[in-house]
Formats: C-alpha cells, structure tokens, sequence
C-alpha cells in the first residue's frame, strides 16, 4: 500500500467518524509501512497515539481489509525528528508517563482555588443538602456512579463554593490526581486563544488528559457555536473515559437557551441538582458561623442577640450579600470600637436592607415572563386571546398574585384594565395546569427564581 492508497482508504472513514474526528485525529496519521500484517503509522504524541489506538483503531483495520490489504493490526508509533510543540504543553504530557507523584496543578490551565471555600465551611441546610451530599459523593473519588454532576441555582448559593471544595478534598486525598477547575469563560477564552496560535491540539490533549473537569457557569457558552462544539467533545471525550465531570449552571440544563440540544441531553445525563433559595434556618446558620468566625478574628467583639436573627430574616437574596453585610459591620464596629446592636446594624447596613427590601413590580414580571416565551410585553396587557400568549399572561397574573402584595383589582388595571374575576380565574387555570403540566411547571419555577434572584 502507498501512501496515496492510504489517502483514499482514510477518506472512508469520514461519514463513519464524523468530519470533525477526521480533521482531528485521521488526517494527521502519517502511514509508515505495512509489512508482515501490521500497518504502522507515525503520529505527533504519544497521547494522541493512545487516543486514536483506543478510540479509532478498529475503523482504520476494518477500512484497510476492506481495500484488500492483508493486515491484522494497526500501530502507533510517536515521530522522533518532528520537534517538540511547546516546552509547557510537553511537560504536561510527560508528566503521566514519567513522574506521576508530582502534583500537577500549577500545569494546568485551571483557575485557582479559593481556599476558603472547603467543605468545612460549607453550612448545610434544607435548601443546599442534597447538592452538599451530592459533592461530597463526588469528592470521595470512588468509582464514577453519576457523570456529569451538574449543580444549578440562583447567584451566591454557593455552586463556586461547592466545586471548590470538591477540587480541595480530591487534591487532598489524592495529590497524584489531575483536577481541572475553570469557569466556561475561560474555557471559551482558552479555546479561542489555541485556534489562533494553532495549538488546537494541545488544548485538546490538555482537556482529554485531566482525571475530574469541572466547568462553572457554562451557560456562558450558550449561543457560542464553535465552544459549544468543543466542549462537547471534550465532555464526550471524558465520559468515554469514566472521568468524572462536575458542571454548575444559573438554571437546569433543558432551560439553557441557545444550548444545543445535544449538549442539553448530555448534561442531563448525570445527576442534576438545585441549590434553593435560602431559607431563614440556613441563613442564620451560615451567620452564625461566620460571626464566630469574625469574633475571633476581632478579638471578641461583641454582638447583640437578636441582630443576627435580624439580618438572616431581612436579607433574602443571597448569601454573598449576606456575607457583605457581616464584614462590613464587624469591621465598622471594631473601627468605632462599640458592641454590634440592633441599631448599628440598621445604620451601617442602611443601603443593604433598603436593596433586600425592594418590591416586585408587575410591570417587570409581565417584562420577564414575555420575554421569557418570546412575545410582546404589549400583549400581555392586550386583547389576543390567543393560547401562546394567553398563557404567558395568566402566568403572569399568577405571579404578580403569588409575588407582590397587590390586590386581585390591582392586577386587573395593569393587565390593560381587566376585571378582577378575568384575573382570578387566571390564577386558579395556572394552579391547576401545574399540578398537570410539567413544563409549564418547570417554566414557572424557573421564572419565580429569575424574578427573586
Ligand atoms: P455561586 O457560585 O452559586 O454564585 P458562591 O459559591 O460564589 O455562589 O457563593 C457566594 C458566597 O457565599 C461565597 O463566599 C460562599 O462561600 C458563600 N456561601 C454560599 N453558600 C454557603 C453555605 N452554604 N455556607 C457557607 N458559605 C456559603
Ligand atoms: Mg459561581
């Protein structure tokens, strides 16, 4: 066989192993010989050599018997003359192979880690156990029984943390282990940065040769075409190899917009968990804990009883707020030097409470929900009847009833002056459909977070 037999034969692995694999890992194989039965073939590393031996070597035989060479194994072997890609790229790849008791962090193109986010100082309550249960499961580092897990929720319930603290315990028990952690952002930015040097299979290599990948915030990605694509193989990639995959989100995978579909079904693949808006017992549980904290560091600053109770019942968004408002008054109180009360608190933290304190209108509700299923916000005080706009307005009369404190009458007049009855028969259509309509279900909970986030 020459080496233009061998073009032809490689092109019909195109439609069996897509044209991005082709492009990717075929094109690249340079053809050595084929004697005594056995094709050899020349590749850039020896990753790339397990990947395609693994992964592609049974196309390539059956492709070459079919053209009728006689050969009953396919080899790989790493080229010796090419020169090295990059000093740090090749480091990362030797580092499996040669010294696989360093610890490998620092190689990687991961963010750092907050060391303050471990499992220790996660307070677990009603709204976050199963998401802590989950992540803890995960950082045991036992065999992979759910992959990926993807964690979801509002802003500051603590999904950074959570990952954070996967990625502290696994390195903790395993140091040998290769833990990538990155927002999708910086993912995107590393891909984009690798097509333009054109290092794209280094950065391929790196991201199929880490033992757990955890990317936070991946919504990021919805809408950017070739990311999306990238990261789909590069999820595919590792869950082909039992690798353990850990995502986080600001909503669940199937309410993503412009998220292919592919990508939304993968996702949903593994375990899928919420984090819940905070309730009072978690919030005042995580104060506690944090006063102790700043006491300590204070040098036993005093507080009054009744202020934390005060700030877990007043300040609702969310715990990175929550926090803010905790530092500032420790550190407001020991710059005056007095005891934390009630009245401090109310002074210093004057700003932060008026925020938590804001009122839902029914103007941004009907704004959220129809921008939500994609119509006018004119007809959600107009006349159509309709039923794809009809029913994004009962839900949203159903929210502004269940959200704001108005009045059935009240509704009616913002929703373009209808009659209180028109209003309440809207209410009582959505409470039924949610107990039968999951979608419409899953849309109103999604809506209620967006809209108290
Ligand atoms: P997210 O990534 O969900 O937006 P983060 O993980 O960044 O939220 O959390 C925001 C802040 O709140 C962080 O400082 C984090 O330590 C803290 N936090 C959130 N949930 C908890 C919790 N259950 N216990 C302790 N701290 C928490
Ligand atoms: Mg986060």
């Amino acid at each position: 066989m020459t080496h233009e037999t061998w073009d032809q034969v490689r092109e019909q692995l195109v439609p069996r192993l897509g044209r991005n694999n082709y492009t990717t890992w075929i094109e690249p194989l340079k053809l050595l010989s084929l004697s005594n039965g056995v094709a050899q073939f020349e590749v850039p590393t020896s990753f790339f050599g397990n990947w395609v031996s693994r992964n592609f070597a049974d196309h390539i035989l059956r492709e070459l018997q079919q053209s009728g060479a006689s050969v009953q194994r396919v080899e790989f072997s790493v080229s010796r003359e090419t020169p090295a890609p990059k000093v740090e790229v090749k480091k990362t790849l030797a580092r499996p192979l040669t010294r696989p008791t360093r610890p490998v962090d620092e190689e990687l193109p991961g963010a750092p880690l907050d060391a303050r986010f471990t499992f220790d100082t996660f307070v677990v309550g009603k709204p976050n156990e199963l998401a802590h249960a989950a992540a803890r499961r995960v950082a045991d580092g036992g065999p992979v029984t759910f992959n990926p897990l993807f964690l979801y929720g509002g802003v500051g319930l603590g999904k950074t943390h959570l990952m954070h603290a996967i990625a502290h315990e696994l390195t903790l028990r395993q140091p040998d282990m290769r833990v990538l952690y990155l927002s999708a952002e910086q993912f995107m930015y590393r891909f984009v940065q690798a097509l333009r040097e054109r290092q794209i299979m280094d950065f391929k290599e790196i991201f199929r040769s880490v033992d757990v990948l955890m990317v936070d915030d991946v919504q990021f990605i919805a809408g950017k075409d070739s990311t999306q694509e990238e990261f789909f193989h590069t999820f595919n990639a590792l869950v082909d190899q039992n690798k353990q995959i850990v995502i986080s989100a600001d909503r669940a995978p199937g309410e993503i917009k412009d998220l292919e579909e592919r990508i939304k079904s993968r996702l949903q693949c593994g375990l899928v968990v919420d984090l819940h808006p905070t309730d009072y017992e978690l919030r005042l549980g995580i104060l506690q804990t944090k006063a102790e904290h700043y006491r300590a560091q204070y040098h036993g600053l005093q507080i009054a009883s009744g202020v934390l109770e005060f700030l877990a019942h007043r300040i609702t968004t969310n715990v990175r707020v929550l926090e803010g408002a905790l530092t500032r008054l420790f550190a407001f109180a020991s710059l005056v030097g007095r005891e934390i009360t009630l009245e401090l608190a109310q002074d210093c933290l004057a700003d932060i409470l008026r925020a938590s304190d804001r009122k839902l209108t029914i103007e941004e509700i009907q704004r959220k929900v129809a921008e939500h299923y994609n119509i006018r916000l004119s007809d959600m005080i107009g006349p159509k009847r309709l039923r794809t706009i009809a029913r994004p307005r009962q839900m949203a009369m159903y929210l502004a009833k269940q959200l704001t404190s108005r009045s059935l009458p009240e509704i009616g007049r913002r929703f373009g002056g209808r009659d209180h009855t028109t209003i309440m028969h809207g209410v009582k259509k959505i409470e039924e459909l949610m107990t039968t309509d999951s979608q419409l279900s899953d849309d109103m909970q999604l809506l209620k977070r967006l809209l108290q986030a």
